[in-house]
């Protein structure tokens, strides 16, 4: 006979009750003809680096593990991006450093809102408590307010995307200065969508020894290999560099990013027509009724829909068309975030939404 399942080990319920409070992070994986929900390159891999990285991912010995300090990869990042790859650590995409971050500093964490989802979740996966200041009406970082609750909280790291991720802007250089300037926190600038703005803290960083960058190759062309990046100072490379799990850039994704970085000029021309049509585009919806654009120096834009977000969210994915709806009360009533696509399919995009609406 069947024993009865003994409820007393579920151990389910054993597990920590911050992470028990928490829902996972969800991505909507609903297959789509038109992908424009996660700020990926929409291009495909140029023939010439899907070539390169074949003969790459052929001649790896999978048997062995991977090269633990990333040596060519942190080589091509450097030409590509000028970072000293002692200064680097690379991590399993941007997310992972994140975490390395949080489990090194503590918390508590500050983070405006709206951002990052991962500022958000990965403190609490950690059983760390995190604190949120408002963003302005224009979406600019409210300096002072995050000095003033970092002193308050005794927060000990803040996240800053810059660009920022739901919103698309850029803040203002003066006032990430003020908070780089006037707390002790680190302050990490996660410039994951650098390459669409041209304008980086990097050269800052010699200057403020609480400052960290962040930046990810996952927009430019490379989500699928997981590789992100960070520098600081060499004290707390030092420091996280005893908290990054051995191994943890896989040995395939090396070889392919070493591969296609070497051809990285390819790239950069996609990463040109990208910005290229994100102009088109918020050009284009700005002459649309019912739909308010926001500007953006990232490859997506921020979008408010006058009538019912959710509801044109629905109908653009009953059509194919996947967005990320962020219509929920708040500051972002009405929203939804749309990734720079092909023109082929930005085309589609706008011709669907406006007889949506
Ligand atoms: N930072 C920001 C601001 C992001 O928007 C994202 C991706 N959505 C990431 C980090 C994570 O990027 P990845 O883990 O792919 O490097």
């Amino acid at each position: 006979m069947r024993k009865k399942p003994n409820n007393s080990k579920d151990i389910a319920k054993n597990v920590q009750p911050s992470v028990r409070a928490l829902a996972a992070y969800h991505v909507d994986e609903t297959p789509v003809r038109i992908k424009l929900d996660a700020m990926e390159n929409p291009f495909p891999m140029p023939e010439q680096a899907r070539r390169a990285i074949l003969a790459a991912v052929k001649s790896s010995r999978i048997n062995l593990y991977p090269d633990p300090s990333a040596k060519e990869l942190k080589k091509e990042i450097d030409r590509l991006w000028g970072i000293h790859p002692d200064r680097m650590i690379l991590g399993n995409g941007s997310d992972e450093l994140i975490q390395d971050i949080v489990i090194a500093f503590g918390g508590p964490v500050l983070t405006p809102a709206p951002s990052f989802a991962m500022y958000d979740l990965t403190p609490r996966v950690l059983s760390q408590d995190v604190v949120t200041v408002p963003l302005t009406k224009e979406f600019d970082l409210d300096a002072d307010a995050v000095i003033r609750k970092t002193k308050l909280t005794g927060a000990k790291v803040i996240f800053l995307a810059n660009p920022n991720n739901p919103t698309g802007n850029r803040f203002s250089d003066a006032a990430v200065r003020r908070v780089l300037e006037n707390v002790s926190a680190a302050v990490v600038i996660d410039e994951a969508y650098y390459s669409f703005s041209g304008r980086s803290f990097l050269p800052w960083i010699s200057r403020h020894p609480n400052m960290i960058i962040l930046r990810t190759l996952s927009k430019i062309g490379f989500a699928g290999l997981r590789i992100g990046l960070l520098t600081a100072s060499p004290s707390v490379i030092a420091e996280l560099n005893k908290v990054r799990l051995p191994y943890n850039i896989n040995m395939l994704s090396q070889a392919a990013g070493v591969a296609a970085l070497k051809r990285r000029a390819l790239f950069q021309k996609q990463v040109d027509l990208i910005v290229a049509e994100r102009k088109k585009l918020y050009q284009a919806l700005l002459a649309t009724p019912g739909v308010t654009p926001f500007p953006s120096e990232t490859n997506f834009l921020l979008i408010w829909i006058e009538k019912d977000a959710t509801a044109v969210f629905k109908a653009l994915k009953r059509c194919g068309i996947l967005v990320k709806n962020l219509d929920k009360p708040g500051p972002l009533k009405g929203c939804l975030r749309v990734t720079i696509g092909t023109p082929g399919q930005n085309r589609e995009f706008l011709k669907n939404l406006k007889q949506i609406l």
